[in-house]
């Protein structure tokens, strides 16, 4: 068996936003990732299934494996052949133990690369408005453990007192006190800026600011809790100004989407840039038709008119049709498209809709479709609205409904909804599945993309804090928005 090899992999500093490609990349092919306790979840919740994953992870208090086991694991997994990742907080050349891995690998003849990865010691200020250079208040910048004991430290005291420059602090919060003693005895006045910043680039980002001579009894206010940085310099002074990342309009907030996992990223992705920390309760899972016939009747004859009311019914319906070794070729049809994610999803497959209505409910569509009897499929989810198959039939028209895939419930566990702000509800059927998977929006806002999601949550007794203005999903978090900052 040919060797594997082992990638010393920095992760950043939390946000997988700032992840390299090349630690992404590495880490949808491992065959088995060593992480640690400072790897995000969110970036956890990326591994892919197909690896096997070893917490190694070092906390100051509790070490689950000691660095030599660590060593020694790399080496025999990747002896056996495997491509072992060792995925670290930030950079694994910064305060990560990298180096002693590495000469481990090359004392044990194993082959290994090192991936770089944002340190927490740059991205943690900049996150908190805070450049660790600047010309007008400091020209070089130091990172330093904090991570000494009482008196006996191998700090250059005096040294970094006459720097000048922006002092960063790594696994030194309990030492703050020490911290801030040993520098005003060196000289560093009093009223020297200083910063800590806990879960840096993550949704609990926490920046507190202050003095050396204040900063201590701040962080016991406001109980600040590890990982943390501290930035002592002037620079500081610049978080009143550019603490952009704390101050985004959802910061703080959890909201909870209930769409299903496949349809939810864009909504996810919206909350998450207005810096809201989103809970995913899926309410509904797509899972294909029970049985394919229907949908290859849609794909095999010839129609006037293809209805599709949603991007799964697109996907389904090409994945049949490029099975079946055709194309777009064989399909000489109008084609109409409910909603402009659907519309768009059908343009990136080759077509361009005949039509596409304002409203994405089907029944829009009705004023929009020829008045003479027409042969049609819809192409639709089991469970779909039967308005607009009803109305096509009544016109004497032949209309086929193409299952294309089903929604079916998902169960939760509904302690996971805690310290909840809103609730998003995208459809009608998901507000009757969250409520009968024993989710509650107690004491949150409930949001709603629409009338007809809407009525569906008066129905169980709850009021609609937000409706959308349009029923898209950016009309929605727009709604919400204006909701909790106005
Ligand atoms: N290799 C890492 C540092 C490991 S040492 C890097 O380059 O970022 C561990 C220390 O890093 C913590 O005690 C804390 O001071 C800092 N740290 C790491 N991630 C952090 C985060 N998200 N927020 C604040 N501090 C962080």
């Amino acid at each position: 068996m040919s060797q594997g090899k082992v990638f010393l992999v920095g992760a950043g500093p939390g946000d997988p936003g700032l992840l390299t490609m090349r630690a992404a990349e590495l880490i949808a092919g491992a065959d088995l990732i060593a992480t640690d306790a400072l790897v995000s979840r969110e970036i956890v919740a990326r591994f892919p299934k197909s690896a096997q994953v070893v917490y190694v992870g070092k906390r100051a208090s509790a070490h689950t494996l000691p660095q030599d086991q660590i060593n020694q694991l790399l080496v025999d997994e990747a002896k056996k052949g495997k491509r072992v990742i060792r995925l670290k907080g930030g950079d694994p050349f910064v305060f990560g133990r990298g180096g002693e891995e590495a000469e481990e690998l090359v004392a044990a003849g194993v082959a290994f690369e090192i991936v770089p990865g944002i340190s927490s010691s740059i991205a943690g200020p900049a996150y908190a408005g805070i450049p660790v250079t600047h010309r007008a208040h400091a020209t070089s910048v130091t990172l330093v453990t904090g991570h000494e004991s009482a008196e006996s430290t191998g700090i250059q005291w005096g040294a970094l007192a006459q720097l000048e420059g922006t002092i960063v602090f790594m696994m030194g919060l309990a030492n703050l006190p020490l911290i801030a003693r040993k520098l005003q005895e060196h000289g560093v006045p009093g009223a020297r800026r200083v910063a800590v910043v806990s879960h840096a680039t993550r949704p609990e980002q926490r920046t507190v600011a202050g003095t050396l001579e204040d900063i201590e009894g701040r962080v016991a206010e406001a109980k600040i809790e590890p990982p943390a940085l501290i930035v002592v310099g002037e620079v500081v002074r610049l978080h009143d100004t550019i603490n952009w990342f704390e101050s985004k309009p959802l910061f703080g907030r959890r909201v909870v989407v209930t769409r299903a996992r496949e349809q939810a990223s864009d909504l996810k992705r919206l909350f998450e840039e207005s810096g809201a920390q989103v809970v995913q309760f899926p309410t509904i899972e797509i899972v294909p038709p029970e049985s394919f016939d229907s949908l290859d009747r849609a794909v095999d004859e010839a129609w006037d008119w293809l209805i599709f009311t949603s991007t799964n019914g697109v996907s389904a319906f090409f994945e049949r049709l490029f099975a079946k070794e055709k194309d777009v070729r064989s399909l000489s049809c109008k084609v109409a498209a409910v909603g402009d994610s659907t519309a768009a999803a059908l343009r990136a497959h080759g077509i361009a809709p005949d039509i596409v209505p304002d409203k994405f409910m089907s029944s829009a569509l009705i004023p929009r479709l020829p008045t003479h009897p027409i042969r049609a499929a819809i192409i639709r989810a089991q469970e779909g609205r039967d308005d607009l198959l009803d109305e096509l039939r009544k016109r004497g028209g032949e209309v086929h409904l193409a299952v294309a895939y089903r929604t079916v419930p998902v169960t939760h566990d509904a302690g996971e909804l805690h310290d909840i702000d809103v609730v998003t509800f995208t459809s009608a059927s998901t507000v009757d599945n969250f409520f009968a998977s024993g989710g509650n929006a107690n004491g949150a806002l409930v949001a709603s993309i629409g009338p007809i999601t809407s009525d569906a949550i008066r129905k169980h007794g709850r009021a609609v804090d937000v409706e959308a203005s349009a029923a898209t999903i950016q009309a929605l978090h727009d709604a919400v928005v204006e909701r909790l900052t106005r």
